[in-house]
């Protein structure tokens, strides 16, 4: 059986160890500062605030006691357990083919299916059936020095009530957001293909890829973005020259404009970021050109609004990543970007080879490594010197170690706020207290929604998680460690 990675009852006794010391001096003009900077605080959260630079350690991720102190033993097990089952590949192999099967979707079956998944699965990896019990899981996570990334968990969308159905999902997900203590949710997430019809976002990145192709290939729909591709970038998905788009594609993207650009508002009002997830790479051109569109529209002064996403595992990343940024500077927007390894592998590569092409992903694991580590040591620097913010969202603890050293170097994430890291709900909760326990500010990624709505969701963290070598492995062995420990001490 499954537990959420922070139960309620549990995270509620966890005991962090972030000094808060109050902004005070001796000295008269800074006295004056920290008095006037102390008046324009906002009102006090649950969480402390970020504690000043001073009380930073450094990420300690070997002492298992401590990372789990205030974690029940009963929840340890069943968390072993789920996290040992997902690492069993055939018993992975075996849960997919029934969520995936046809045979088991319907009538009892089906409902005896959904009742496992929501028990196993489901409240592991997610938050809660509604915005209400998302909001009750943010809240716990709140409680133990964690914050929350509030994800909608809808995914694709065919026509234009299905897309607007699911906007007012994503508007409900920022009430919802700012009815919950002021710092607990860090981001709203939105995923594009859920507000603009699959096909229409098709053709977007085909006419966008011919025009990458074909400078003078006009686009009269398309508004100011900052640059989708680069010289390296593949283009094989569209081989001729595409159709112009039709007055009925042409209307329903002016209506994804209007609805993003409502979602957007919303965000602007709450002052609550908005970071757009990244998709496969069929339709991602057309969600990189939404994304850059508004944040030249929203992104003000030093607070970028709308956040895009960079798949690291993608060979062109790189220069895609200098190119936005460079072009974000010269406009002058500060723009934010999360940093992910990518999540749509086994996909790239087939639609690579349906085209005759070989995969867009690094031909090495560690290639992709190197480029993940590298383009989050240049957004810290990017930070650092001037204007953004970069969300470093990954489960892989290298990374991590070099992030806090760069972080630490540089002088980022500490009281600037422009370092957030984020982890999956369910996965790494090592690293994540880790780095909260280091002074970095930490969310958790967590999706809420009907157990049949967040199905694609499961099956991704699934196949993510199968395998003895899987991102959970760390976890395995570090709270095996501290359960060996427990039995140890009652024993003797
Ligand atoms: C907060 C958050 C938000 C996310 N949002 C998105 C999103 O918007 N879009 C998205 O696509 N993903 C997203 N992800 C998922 C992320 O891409 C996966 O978690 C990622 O695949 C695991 O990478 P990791 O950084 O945790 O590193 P690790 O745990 O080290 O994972 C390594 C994984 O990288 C993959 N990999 C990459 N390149 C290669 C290669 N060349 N050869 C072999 N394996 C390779 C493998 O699957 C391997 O398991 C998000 C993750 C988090 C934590």
């Amino acid at each position: 059986m499954a537990a959420r990675v922070v139960p309620q009852k549990i995270v509620k006794n966890l005991r962090f160890q972030k000094s808060t010391k109050p902004l005070t001096s001796s000295h008269p003009a800074t006295a004056a500062v920290a008095a006037t900077l102390l008046e324009k605080q906002p009102p006090r959260a649950t969480t402390p605030p970020p504690p000043p630079s001073q009380s930073f350690s450094s990420l300690d991720l070997n002492n298992a006691e401590k990372l789990f102190s205030t974690v029940s033993t009963s929840t340890l097990i069943r968390s072993s357990a789920v996290l040992h089952a997902t690492a069993i590949g055939p018993m992975v192999d075996v849960g997919i083919w029934a969520l995936q099967s046809r045979l088991l979707q319907k009538g009892i079956m089906k409902d005896a299916v959904m009742a496992v998944t929501k028990k196993t699965f489901f409240e592991h990896f997610c938050a809660g059936e509604d915005a209400v019990a998302a909001g009750r899981s943010i809240r716990s996570v709140n409680d133990a020095g964690l914050r929350g990334m509030l994800v909608y968990g809808v995914e694709d969308a065919h026509d234009n009530d299905g897309c607007d159905r699911n906007l007012n999902g994503f508007l409900h997900t920022v009430d919802v957001s700012k009815s919950l203590p002021p710092s607990s949710v860090s981001f709203v997430i939105v995923k594009i293909t859920a507000i603009c019809p699959m096909a229409l976002l098709e053709r977007m990145s085909d006419l966008l890829r011919w025009q990458q192709k074909d400078p003078s290939f006009v686009l009269p729909w398309k508004q100011d973005s900052l640059p989708i591709f680069s010289e390296s970038s593949p283009l094989y998905h569209t081989q001729t020259k595409p159709e112009p788009l039709t007055q009925q594609e042409e209307h329903d993207l002016q209506l994804t404009n209007q609805r993003l650009q409502q979602l957007c508002h919303k965000c602007v009002e709450s002052n609550k970021p908005l970071l757009v997830d990244a998709e496969h790479t069929t339709v991602q051109p057309a969600i990189d050109y939404f994304t850059y569109s508004s944040a030249i529209v929203h992104n003000k002064d030093d607070n970028p609004i709308v956040f895009g996403t960079i798949q690291t595992y993608l060979k062109d990343s790189k220069e895609r990543l200098f190119l936005a940024t460079q072009a974000a500077d010269k406009i002058g927007i500060p723009m934010g970007f999360k940093l992910v390894r990518g999540a749509y592998m086994s996909m790239e590569s087939k639609i690579a080879e349906s085209f005759g092409y070989g995969s867009p992903i690094h031909d090495t694991i560690q290639d992709t490594h190197n480029n993940f580590n590298d383009c989050s040591s240049f957004l810290l620097e990017k930070v650092a010197n001037g204007r953004g913010s970069v969300v470093l969202a990954t489960h892989n603890i290298e990374s991590g170690k070099l992030a806090t050293a760069k972080a630490y170097e540089i002088g980022v994430g500490k009281v600037n706020h422009k370092l957030e890291f984020a982890q999956l709900c369910g996965m790494s909760d090592a690293l994540s207290f880790g780095l909260s326990n280091a002074g970095f500010r930490v969310s958790k990624y967590m999706p809420f929604g009907p157990v049949e709505m967040v199905m694609p969701y499961l099956l991704r963290r699934a196949e993510e998680n199968r395998g003895l070598l899987a991102a959970s492995g760390f976890d395995r062995q570090l709270i095996r460690k501290e359960l060996g420990r427990r039995i140890k001490a009652a024993i003797f």
